[in-house]
């Protein structure tokens, strides 16, 4: 790590890897092989991480590796349009019937960044709405958290984020109908798009309150302005039609990213075929990329959503996530410690809170100490939990009953470490 430290800022490439929340050196991996993480070192570690999101077939899939193998000894970019690519945007339209047109991107920051260009340029208006605690990309003029007091006034979420940037971004608090309808009655008609996570990860999971998406996609519509949902995560992690098959809501544009990569980099946006076409070359909102549909990626993301078609992929994600949802509450009931689980299907949150997390001030309330603690016996233990209160884990196709059996019996270790602490 003091060689890492060196050469890369705090040692990682993106700071989510950093173990700064939890203390300690992460480990640094070299091999990974279904639901396992290997390091330098040869530990082994239960992956509940997968990527970040992506690995929802687990490491290495046989299907995934034979894709991108078949795809290599074929070439690995080409400059030129390919049929792989239209399958894709195919295969996605299928699965959300309301991107009746796709544009490939490299990552899901691109994706968000693009998607509200666009929705500005088809508007011709440049408010956006975005809720605290949702992350949509570390693009500019989504970089803007809420100012104190009044929640139109924005500040810039990062050094460097000019004022003006995120002069038009409005951030409101999540599940609050209060707090949107009265946003959308004083400047709704000004107001381009709202972004929202259909399910928020990205401040641990918060589950939309019931009512509430379809709330945002009424206001919306009222004011002509766009619905954008954020699926970098849910997309085909939450169910076959993401999180906007599960709650029947069609927005106007949508962004993918992480899980039709299958682990490569790329992002996707889409919705309506008229506003799909205001983007060059069909129209003038400008958006490019030299390695967009990448063969490689695109190769790894057919095969992934293929491989989701077997059998009853999200039943059996939804059966791992319920056995550990309830395998740690019980555990925490024996114990008397006191913890909440928000949980959709194989994304789920422990946090350490007497009260229900609902938006991201209630997440912040949570005690990162006792997280911290846990975290640490985790590891020790060969699990491998994401180093922050404020992510969530992820399950995949590789992982067992069993493996479950183990991350509990490891969180329980943890809580008792708490204990007597
Ligand atoms: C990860 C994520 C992004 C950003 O995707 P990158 O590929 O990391 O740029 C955007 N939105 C959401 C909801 C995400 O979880």
């Amino acid at each position: 790590m003091t060689r890492a430290r060196q050469s890369l800022p705090g040692g990682v490439n993106s700071p989510v890897r950093s173990f700064r929340g939890v203390g300690g050196t992460p480990p640094f991996f070299n091999r990974a092989e279904a639901q396992f993480l290997y390091d330098i070192d040869g530990h082994r570690y239960l992956d509940l991480v997968l990527a970040y999101g992506p690995l929802i077939l687990g490491h290495l899939h046989p299907q995934v590796v034979a894709a991108i193998s078949q795809q290599l000894a074929l070439g690995e970019a080409f400059g030129g349009p390919t049929e792989a690519e239209v399958e894709l945007a195919e295969q996605i339209a299928r699965r959300m019937p309301s991107l009746e047109m796709v544009r490939l991107v490299n990552s899901g920051t691109e994706a968000a960044m693009s998607a509200i260009r666009l929705a500005r340029a088809a508007t011709g208006r440049d408010l956006l709405v975005k809720f605290a605690g949702c992350y949509h990309g570390h693009s500019d003029s989504l970089l803007a958290s809420a100012g104190s007091g009044v929640a139109t006034f924005s500040l810039p979420g990062s050094p460097g984020v000019p004022q003006g940037t995120v002069a038009d971004t409005a951030v409101l608090p999540f599940n609050d109908e209060e707090a949107i309808s009265a946003f959308f009655a004083r400047s709704g008609d000004q107001v381009a798009a709202v972004i929202v996570e259909p399910v928020p990860g990205n401040m641990g999971v918060v589950l939309p309150r019931a009512g509430y998406l379809e709330l945002i996609r009424q206001l919306t519509l009222r004011h002509g302005s766009l619905l954008i949902f954020d699926e970098v995560i849910s997309g085909f992690r939450v169910g076959r039609g993401g999180a906007q098959g599960l709650f029947s809501i069609t927005p106007d544009l949508t962004c993918l990213g992480k899980v039709i990569g299958g682990g490569l980099p790329v992002g996707a946006f889409g919705g309506r075929r008229d506003l799909m076409y205001q983007l060059a070359p069909e129209g003038n909102v400008y958006q490019a990329g030299t390695l967009r549909g990448n063969p490689l990626a695109v190769a790894a993301g057919l095969a992934v959503l293929s491989e989701l078609d077997q059998g009853d992929s999200y039943q059996r994600l939804e059966a791992l996530g319920a056995q550990l949802e309830a395998g740690i509450l019980g555990a925490a009931q024996r114990r008397g410690c006191p913890l909440q689980i928000n949980r959709q299907g194989s994304m789920l949150t422990v946090y350490f809170s007497g009260h229900a997390v609902t938006d991201y001030q209630s997440a912040l309330e949570a005690d990162r100490e006792a997280f911290a603690r846990v975290h640490w016996e985790l590891l020790q233990r060969g699990v491998f939990w994401p180093p922050s209160p404020f992510e969530s884990l992820f399950l995949s196709l590789r992982h067992e009953p069993a493996d479950i059996d183990l991350v509990v019996s490891a969180f329980d270790a943890g809580m008792a470490a708490l204990e007597a602490a």
